[in-house]
């Protein structure tokens, strides 16, 4: 077999990749037929492909390269992390420099008393932990029949077993089931939900399905809410802004405890370092990944208030939970070095001063369209809502996200990363993007727009 490089033919590196790669949320057969496209090299918010086309990335790869493709900087804190102590575990009554400096960091960092950090290597397995410390934590208080967690539908909260439970996707679900002791109440989703009520009045409507549902089931068998600021890859759902106020609300009056899940919104996406700080939240447990590292590494974890880590780590036995690479040096010290990029180069300054402002004009005008409905923008977190009658914000007849798929394919033909969620288009585009890139982001997604119109249209789905 020839050595597989960048210089391999297109077809050959698809070719092998169909014989021997099974992808993360695809069809592999559906993948097979058409062939994967080949990212060789990125750089800033660009990212190259095997055929040499120049693609602007308006995801941050998934939500996560927050200070940009290719820093050097980040390169040089990984080899030389890997030279002086590549590896070593923080279990058994040891730790290590890279682990105790990025904990200390995110402790100062993390709003309110939120001081202690349990590292994962991605967002779900931060949420398994969540899982099993706040069981524990209702444990050792002598409630050891706290146990269920509260959830959302159409929220996402990774895909392990636990994750893929916390999250409300029944397509999740049904992918092999979901552990019990999980409950779901519907989303802030006003456009799609709404009805007929101001989004205001939907948004307390869902928040209060929250005191419901522990009322149903008896605030002593409920030990947490989980929740994302604003719902990612449920589609950039912004919750109204009365949602978030009376979920803490009820949250204090039942002394149970919230889980920010800011996997997406950590780390400047919102314009703050959280979005627990855009929406006024006080969480007792926040989720991160992500951005921690601006996809880097893999690193995750799980930042907790003093309560918490006093109350789960006063028992004498151990608190049976840990993964080999919890606090990995090389995935700390890049982690570090990335938070210092952000610090540093003034990158959460620059969203809301510059990327922010910039995007929100030309975002908006994208309304003009006609298939745009909803036009939603926080920080560097966008959704354009498809729809074929503004007014009554009206489903298309097609299947739901033909339309946004159709949208999806300009995009990728115009070298454009924009994503559907069903049919609603959303962007994430790396921290940095200047107002320069912001323009040709804008001019391509409004190209797409225009050409799936025609399609749609030809095609008689609208
Ligand atoms: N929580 C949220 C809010 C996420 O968006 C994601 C990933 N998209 C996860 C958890 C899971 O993270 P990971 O894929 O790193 O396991």
């Amino acid at each position: 077999m020839n050595k597989i490089t960048n210089h391999l033919p297109t077809a050959e590196l698809q070719a092998l990749d169909a014989a021997h790669h099974m992808h993360p949320f695809t069809s592999d057969a559906a993948l097979a037929k058409r062939g994967a496209r080949v990212i060789t090299a990125a750089k800033g918010v660009w990212l190259t492909d095997s055929e040499g086309n120049r693609i602007i990335d308006g995801m941050a790869g998934l939500w996560c390269v927050n200070v940009g493709y290719g820093r050097e900087e980040l390169a040089e804190a990984a080899a030389r992390q890997i030279r002086e102590l590549s590896y070593y575990n923080t279990f058994f009554m040891t730790t290590h420099v890279p682990a105790i400096a990025l904990a200390a960091k995110l402790a100062q960092l993390a709003p309110g008393d939120l001081n202690h950090v349990f590292f994962a290597s991605s967002g779900s397995e931060a949420n398994d932990t969540n899982i099993r410390l706040v069981r524990r934590y209702w444990d050792i208080k002598g409630q050891p029949e706290k146990r269920v967690i509260i959830a959302r539908r159409n929220g996402y909260h990774g895909s392990t077993m636990g994750g893929g439970s916390l999250g409300g996707m029944t397509y999740i679900h049904a992918a092999g089931g979901k552990i019990d002791g999980i409950e779901h109440i519907g989303q802030p989703h006003w456009w799609a939900e709404g009805g007929d009520m101001t989004p205001e009045e939907f948004g307390l409507m869902r928040a209060r399905e929250l005191e419901e549902k522990i009322l149903e089931l008896g605030v002593e068998k409920v030990a947490a809410f989980i929740g994302e600021p604003i719902q990612g890859a449920g589609g950039v759902i912004v919750p109204p802004s009365t949602y978030w106020p009376e979920i803490q609300r009820i949250c204090d009056k039942y002394g149970i405890l919230l889980i920010v899940d800011e996997v997406i919104t950590g780390f400047g996406r919102t314009g703050n370092w959280f979005g627990s700080q855009t929406f006024g939240i006080k969480p007792h447990i926040m989720t991160i990944a992500k951005g921690l590292s601006s996809g880097y590494q893999p690193i995750g974890g799980s930042i907790v208030c003093d309560e918490i880590a006093h109350v789960v780590g006063s028992a004498d036995d151990d608190f049976n939970h840990g993964y080999t690479y919890s606090g990995h040096p090389v995935a700390a010290a890049v982690a570090l070095e990335n938070l210092r990029i952000i610090e540093e180069d003034g990158v959460i300054d620059h969203v809301r001063d510059v990327a922010h402002p910039y995007l929100a004009e030309r975002w908006h005008a994208l309304a003009d369209h006609p298939m745009v409905g909803e036009t939603k923008l926080v920080g560097l977190m966008g959704a354009l809502q498809l729809t074929p009658n503004k007014e009554k914000r009206a489903k298309f007849a097609a299947k739901p996200g033909t339309v946004g798929l159709r949208t999806r394919e300009r995009c990728f033909r115009n070298n454009l990363v924009m994503r559907h969620v069903y049919d609603r288009m959303i962007i994430s585009p790396p921290l940095v993007i200047t107002p320069e890139e912001i323009d040709v982001l804008i001019a391509r997604a409004r190209l797409s727009l225009d050409e799936a119109y025609k399609q749609v249209r030809e095609e008689g789905l609208w």
